[in-house]
C-alpha cells in the first residue's frame, strides 16, 4: 500500500481543489499516475471532470483503458480530439509522421493532436490537474504541487508530485485500479504510438518518449510557456 500519509494528504489536494478551484478539470493520458488519480476522483465521488486528449496516434492499449474505466466506474472520460483540417494540412504537407524529421516538425505535430485541443479542453475552468511527479524525468526535478499556469490562466495541480513509482505502483494493486497493458510490456511513460517505446531496465522513464531527441526537448508542449519549457534542470552527462 502507499503511504497512508501520502495517499491522505493527495486526497486532501484533490478536495481542496473541488472545494477552492472549482470548475477544475483532471487532464488524464490513461497512465498508471492518472489511474491512481482517477480512482481517488471518481471513489470521492468530487467535482473534478476528468478528460483525455484523443490524438489519433494511440496504442489500442491505451484506448482500452478507457473501456476499463467505464467498467470499473461506470464513468465516461471525455476526450477531445484534434482538428481535422489541421491534421489533413499536415499530413498533405509534411506526410504523416514528419514528426521524425526535426524538433520542429515534431512540437507542430504535438501542437495540433495535443496543445489545441488542451486548449478547448481548460477553457473556462479555474484549475486543471496532472498526474506528473517529480521522478518522473529531468524535464520534471522540481515539479510543485501547485503551481500557477501563466500560459493558460489558470492554477495547475499536480497531485502526485512527491510521490515515487513503487507508490504509484502499491495504490494501483491494493486498490485493484485498471491500468494500461503497455506497462507490464517495458513502458513506464505511453504516449502517442509512433513516438513510444519500451526502455531497458533502469533507463529514465521518460526515455521511451521521443528518444530520437534530447532529453531537454522530451515535452509535448502541454507545460510550455511562451515556447519555452519551464523548470527544467541540465540533464548530468
Ligand atoms: S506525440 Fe508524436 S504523434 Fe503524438 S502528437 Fe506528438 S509528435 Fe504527434
Amino acid at each position: 500500500m502507499a503511504d497512508n500519509d501520502l495517499i491522505a494528504s493527495t486526497r486532501a489536494t484533490l478536495e481542496r481543489i473541488a472545494g477552492e478551484f472549482s470548475p477544475a478539470v483532471f487532464a488524464s493520458s490513461l497512465a498508471a499516475e492518472d489511474m491512481v488519480l482517477t480512482d481517488l476522483i471518481l471513489k470521492a465521488q468530487l467535482p473534478i471532470a476528468i478528460f483525455s486528449l484523443e490524438t489519433g496516434r494511440l496504442h489500442p492499449e491505451t484506448l482500452a483503458v478507457l473501456d476499463a474505466v467505464k467498467a470499473k466506474y461506470g464513468y465516461d472520460v471525455q476526450l477531445y480530439r484534434p482538428q481535422p483540417e489541421a491534421v489533413d494540412a499536415y499530413v498533405a504537407q509534411n506526410g504523416r509522421d514528419a514528426f521524425y524529421n526535426s524538433i520542429e516538425m515534431r512540437r507542430e505535430c504535438c501542437r495540433i493532436r495535443k496543445v489545441e485541443p488542451l486548449g478547448r479542453a481548460l477553457a473556462g475552468n479555474k484549475a486543471w490537474v496532472t498526474g506528473q511527479r517529480r521522478a518522473q524525468s529531468a524535464t520534471r526535478s522540481d515539479l510543485s504541487i501547485q503551481e500557477d499556469d501563466p500560459a493558460h490562466g489558470m492554477v495547475k495541480f499536480n497531485p502526485l508530485a512527491d510521490w515515487s513509482e513503487d507508490d504509484v505502483w502499491n495504490y494501483i494493486r491494493a486498490n485493484d485500479v485498471p491500468y494500461n497493458a503497455l506497462h507490464d510490456q517495458g513502458f513506464p511513460s505511453i504516449g502517442c504510438a509512433p513516438c513510444t517505446r519500451a526502455v531497458q531496465p533502469g533507463e529514465d522513464v521518460r526515455a521511451g518518449r521521443w528518444w530520437w531527441e534530447n532529453p531537454e526537448s522530451k515535452e509535448c508542449g502541454l507545460h510550455i510557456v511562451d515556447g519555452k519549457l519551464i523548470r527544467i534542470k541540465p540533464v548530468a552527462a
